[in-house]
């Protein structure tokens, strides 16, 4: 449905000429022999097909755009790298305003911040964080956006020990509806801050934000493959294994079929394993006595060692460049043997991976300087997902994913996490009643006109 309302004008091409005129970066029409580049999600299966696309350089680009759509009726789309754009479910009258140009990084080690410009992904973060000793709150992909996980939360390997990217933001930069570049923390703007770390792309264009820089601990990591065949036995043995392990480990069970792409390193290239990824916060002397019971049941590939925080963006292997995909997660709220019996059985091809992620820790701590995302009293969350090139290979994967969930779903809590929902979803299932009403509340008072289009609309 259009947006155009009657007191305002499509943009003509002399407008769009003067807006042209007024940005550092570029402006990307149908037409325009860049459009297919510029219109690409980095899930390629996602056929993006905007009004246009702004390919955003500074915030005052940003300011530019926001208030060329408010004149002339259009909508605005955040987004960085595209990781998560298969839930969005309309581009119409919309110009999607790309971040990937505006990708600076500041590390202060003497406040311990790091201040992020939107387009960043975390591989622009993680290796000079590390460099001054810290360690940032990244995810599985080196090359996810820093911006777009952190707003829906953002769940990595020291999840279990530091929480959430979004509980860690200290400072969010953002161009509002009404055009306005604020900054939002915990004293200016506090209910902005509260709303957009957890709240997504809904409240505005986010062009920065600051993020804790925690010290590098000792960090022992590293998989665990077995062949899949012997998938329910270390599966079985997983789960048993995450009751014993204290908040310093944060794991994955999965199983993985690995495609016979180039890409994809021998010895994993066409085969199928059952792996165990974890990090231990933690000597590599301790970390090898808590991961004892599991290999002492005999792994045919072992990567366990002490390791760099740059290591970690590695470990759970994700796809090294833009791929065609679908996929979607679900909260559990346990994880009995019925439900690892329930996972092996739906976890063949076409899937590349079906995995367990143990939550708890610090993630469900509750705490009055979290933000909408707040605490996850999940007890493990799952993700299923396969590569689709072809609309055959799309419906196959759907299917596949549908029963994976299906399989699992005695154990689905009601509230389901923003980053894992690549469908689309109903956003009052993304939080708890009051937090969702809170903010509809917020998502009114600073976007009226809903000017902002956000994978998961609030
Ligand atoms: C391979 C892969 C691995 C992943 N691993 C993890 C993981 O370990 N943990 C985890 O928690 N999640 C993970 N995710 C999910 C990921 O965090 C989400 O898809 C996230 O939305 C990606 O952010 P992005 O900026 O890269 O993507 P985008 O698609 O660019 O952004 C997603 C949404 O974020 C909002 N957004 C982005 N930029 C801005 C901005 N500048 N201003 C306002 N809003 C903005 C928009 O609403 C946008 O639609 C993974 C996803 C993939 C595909």
């Amino acid at each position: 449905m259009s947006v155009l309302s009657l007191d305002t004008q499509p943009p003509s091409r002399v407008d769009i000429h003067a807006l042209r005129t007024r940005l550092d970066g570029c402006l990307v029409v149908p037409g325009d022999p860049r459009w297919d580049e510029a219109r690409r999600a980095w899930n390629l299966a996602v056929d993006q097909r905007p009004f246009a696309v702004a390919l955003v350089e500074s915030a005052e680009d940003v300011v530019a755009v926001v208030d060329f759509a408010r004149v002339h009726g259009l909508r605005i789309a955040p987004q960085g790298t595209g990781h998560g754009a298969s839930a969005i479910t309309s581009l119409e009258d919309t110009i999607l305003v790309k971040t990937e140009r505006m990708r600076g990084v500041e590390i202060d080690p003497v406040a311990r911040r790091a201040r992020v410009e939107a387009g960043a992904i975390w591989a622009d973060v993680v290796g000079p964080a590390a460099e001054q000793g810290f360690v940032v709150l990244h995810g599985s992909s080196p090359d996810v956006g820093v911006v777009g996980y952190s707003l829906g939360g953002g769940m990595g390997w020291l999840a279990r020990s530091r929480g959430l990217s979004a509980n860690s933001v200290t400072a969010v930069e953002l161009v509002t509806a009404d055009g306005r570049l604020v900054r939002a923390d915990r004293d200016n703007e506090p209910d902005l801050f509260w709303a957009v770390r957890g709240g997504g792309g809904n409240f505005g264009v986010v062009t920065a934000v600051e993020l804790v820089l925690y010290d590098a601990p000792e960090l022992y990591a590293g998989a665990l493959f077995f062949p899949v065949d012997r998938a329910a036995e270390v599966l079985h043995a997983w789960r048993e294994w995450v009751e014993t392990v204290p908040d310093e480990v944060t794991s994955v069970g999965r199983v993985m079929h690995f495609p016979p792409l180039p890409m994809v390193p021998d010895p994993m290239r066409g085969s199928s394993f059952a792996i165990v990824e974890a990090v231990f916060t933690g000597p590599e002397s301790e970390g090898e006595e808590l991961l004892r019971p599991l290999r002492d049941i005999g792994p045919a590939m072992d990567t366990f060692a002490a390791v760099s925080p740059s290591a970690l963006q590695d470990l759970h292997m994700d796809p090294p460049m833009p791929v065609p995909g679908a996929g979607d997660g679900m909260f559990l709220d346990a994880l009995p043997a019925e439900a690892v019996d329930a996972m092996v059985a739906t976890s063949g091809p076409p899937l590349l991976s079906f995995e367990i992620r143990q939550l708890g820790g610090k993630l469900a701590e509750p705490s009055a300087t979290n933000g909408a995302v707040g605490s996850i009293d999940a007890e493990f969350v799952m993700f299923a997902v396969g590569i689709t090139p072809t609309p055959e290979a799309a419906a196959a994967v759907d299917q596949a994913v549908d029963k994976a969930k299906a399989a699992l779903a005695q154990w689905e809590l009601a509230r389901t996490y923003f980053n894992f929902a690549e469908r689309p979803v109903a956003a009052e299932r993304l939080y708890p009643t009051e937090t969702y009403r809170r903010l509809r509340r917020i998502r009114h008072a600073y976007d009226p006109g809903r000017i902002f289009v956000a994978n998961h609309p609030i």
